[in-house]
């Protein structure tokens, strides 16, 4: 089994100490692994495809939180809204619509995250700042009582200039205390989003206070 449970063990001290939430990412990961981990007391994890997700949530312990991280379509929501706990990578009013939908028929609400698109790259998803805004002012978005609001995503470039991935954490951080600002009903930004394997450290010194780490506890993915 490649589940380095030192690793796991160091980065849940250090992260503990300083308030920041460990979501161990078990993407394409056996239940064993993700077994291991919930026995030393994780229970955050995260998954990136629907499919899978919802494969792997039945044989596993009730009390996991699932997160789910990856790019979603609005046709899948429903499958996972029934026990998903945080859905991070929201980046239309389309799909937030259809999740305030979906929660509806569940009568249950429904957290998410607005990723926003920080990166150079172009097929990385996400709201722009302007896009950001209109979620914002949407006249309905009061109305949508089956979703909560509670946070930022982001992720950066894929790069090895730390100088590159920094500013854009900084900026993702500035527009999380701007609009952390403006609570409504529905929305109410205290979950930062930010940080992988390989840039947790920079982010959490930018504000991060959620991290998503895979390949490091749970080794390479092949
Ligand atoms: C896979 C993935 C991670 C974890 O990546 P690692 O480099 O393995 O830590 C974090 N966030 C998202 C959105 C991912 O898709």
């Amino acid at each position: 089994m490649a589940v380095n449970t030192a690793a796991y063990q160091q980065l849940h001290d250090t992260l503990q100490a300083k308030q920041v939430t460990l979501v161990a990412v078990s993407k394409t990961k056996p239940v064993e692994d993700i077994l291991a981990l919930y026995e030393l007391g994780q229970r955050d994890f995260g998954e990136n495809y629907v499919q899978e997700l919802v494969d792997k949530q039945p044989q596993l312990p009730g009390d996991i939180r699932w997160h789910f991280i990856g790019h979603l379509q609005s046709n899948k929501v429903k499958y996972i809204a029934p026990f998903v706990h945080l859905i991070h990578g929201v980046d239309s009013l389309k799909l937030l619509k259809e999740i305030n939908k979906q929660g509806a028929k569940l009568n249950r609400v429904i957290p998410v995250l607005l990723q926003v698109h920080i990166a150079q790259e172009e097929t990385k998803f996400g709201f722009s700042e302007a896009e950001l805004q209109e979620v914002f002012d949407h006249p309905e978005i009061a109305d949508w009582k089956h979703i909560q609001v509670r946070g930022l995503m982001g992720m950066a470039s894929f790069t090895d200039h730390e100088d590159i991935i920094v500013k854009e954490f900084q900026y993702l951080k500035g527009l999380f205390d701007r609009y952390a600002q403006q609570k409504t009903t529905n929305i109410t930004l205290e979950i930062l989003s930010l940080g992988m394997s390989s840039d947790y450290q920079p982010a959490i010194a930018n504000g991060s206070n959620m991290v998503r780490i895979g390949s490091l506890l749970f080794g390479a993915r092949s």
